[in-house]
């Protein structure tokens, strides 16, 4: 046995897979991925692939960045870890002001964790804290979108509303209520955009007529859902969610977990439309893709209501052991600072419009019934019958067969369902968008 077939052994002997069904595993031979060199990925047989989901939508900058590297070498001479717990520690400081700066609105307290769906988790919880502790008591649910995807803990799978998952962790779960994906193509209540005036943002207006009091936020992806198959938002519907938010004064809250960090063309996603979130969670691309560091963010409005004296007990009672590791805090702020200093959110739009472009050619693909993007997030839905609509069996596993094809294409891409995914980093050259771009086109011709 080789080197690689020895790992793949002991993987299969030893490594549970996330969201894998294991006795499938594997079904072809794993790509042990050993070393990153900017925008790729190579494997232990020295096979280099190009990135195009940004490792699951965190890499920013490229791999292994000379100058985040550096950023978490030096931290590590100093200090690797110490808890936010009765002290604090230099990095936390500067990159919760920091993200002070950056973020929309008034956002200005940040919270750290580790995940996504801790993130989320978090500010699920101090969103319903909040409302207990000014003393609207009666508000225990929330608002979210149909097959909405904000993690895998059990608050996060609650506000989310991936049928599959609410099948089989049911009981485990808290009810929310739910609003129409905004999913103009395959519109759930069989409307035109923009005839519709936003209908499926207008629900929002008639469960809170209803529930209103009740509801502690609205949880929302801005822009675009990501893991519910890359859904593009039409333009406004954010807004009037906003506003409908506003008028019944619910806490709006911002998943900003996969459209943070520069996704979108804009730092964060509620840019695009001047939203100003009470609370807001980000993940994935904080640290430039480098170390697990999370941040639910929120603004005077939802922070105070956690003051007050001791045994008033209105403290937020949360606290991971790893909360604001400075090692993962170190190399948020260096990708912050490469954010500034290559000005990368003003070279964005060049190869956004790249992109833009050469999807057209597999737009026209027989097999491709539409593509939703959203600066660099791109959701590629492939149909047996486009003229008709018609989906592919689920068994037929289109979407994992394209994504295999393109890997022998040399780029790693991801399916959800049948739509394949391209998250290319931001660092992507155009030349490495075209590669990207034709792997797929031939992927999806010569499996579809
Ligand atoms: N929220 C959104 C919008 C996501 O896309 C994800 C992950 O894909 C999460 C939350 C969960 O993040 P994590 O996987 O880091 O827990």
């Amino acid at each position: 046995m080789n080197r690689t077939e020895e790992l793949i052994q002991k993987d299969i002997n030893h490594l549970w897979h996330p969201f894998t069904q294991m006795k499938l595993w594997p079904e072809e031979p794993p790509l042990i991925i050993e070393k990153g060199d900017k925008n790729w990925l190579i494997d232990t047989d020295g096979n280099r692939y190009f990135d195009g989901v940004s490792s699951l939508w965190v890499t920013v900058h490229g791999h292994n960045h000379p100058r985040i590297k550096a950023a978490i070498k030096d931290q590590l001479e100093r200090l690797d870890h110490s808890t936010l717990l009765g002290l604090s520690h230099p990095l936390a400081v500067l990159l919760a002001a920091r993200l002070a700066e950056i973020a929309p609105g008034d956002l200005k307290w940040s919270f750290y964790s580790e995940s996504g769906s801790t993130a989320v988790e978090i500010g699920l919880k101090i969103a319903y804290q909040h409302w207990q502790q000014v003393g609207q008591t009666q508000r225990k649910t929330f608002v979210a979108l149909e097959n909405a995807y904000h993690g895998d803990t059990i608050g996060s799978v609650s506000v989310g509303g991936i049928d599959l998952f609410h099948k089989v962790y049911g009981p485990l779960l808290f009810d929310v209520h739910r609003l129409p994906q905004p999913h103009c193509r395959a519109c759930r209540l069989g409307l035109k955009y923009p005839e519709c005036d936003l209908a499926c943002a207008n629900a929002l207006d008639d469960i809170l007529e209803k529930h209103g009091p009740e509801v502690c936020a609205l949880v929302v992806e801005p822009m675009m859902q990501g893991a519910a198959g890359m859904v593009a938002q039409p333009k406004g519907y954010l807004t009037r969610l906003y506003e409908i938010a506003q008028k019944h004064d619910i806490l709006f809250m911002a998943d900003e977990v996969a459209t943070g960090f520069g996704r979108t063309g804009k730092m964060f996603a509620c840019e695009l439309e001047g939203i100003e979130p009470d609370i807001m969670c980000m993940g994935k691309g904080i640290t430039g893709g480098t170390l697990p560091l999370a941040a639910t963010m929120a603004n005077d409005r939802v922070y105070n209501a956690f003051l007050g004296d001791f045994d008033e007990f209105k403290t937020f009672f949360h606290g991971h052991t790893y909360t604001g590791n400075p090692l993962a805090c170190a190399a948020a702020l260096a990708s912050l600072e490469l954010f500034s200093e290559n000005r990368v959110l003003e070279n964005l739009a060049a190869s956004i419009d790249h992109l833009e472009k050469g999807l057209a050619k597999i737009a026209a693909l027989k097999h491709v019934v539409e593509i939703r993007r959203q600066g660099m997030m791109v959701g590629i839905e492939l149909a047996l019958d486009k003229e008709a609509d018609e989906p592919y069996e689920a068994s037929e596993r289109m979407g994992h067969k394209v994504i295999m094809a393109a890997r022998k294409h040399g780029v790693i891409i991801r399916p959800l369902g049948d739509t394949v995914i391209l998250m290319p980093p931001l660092s992507s050259t155009l030349e490495e968008l075209d590669l990207l771009l034709a792997a797929t086109e031939k992927a999806i011709s010569e499996v579809t």
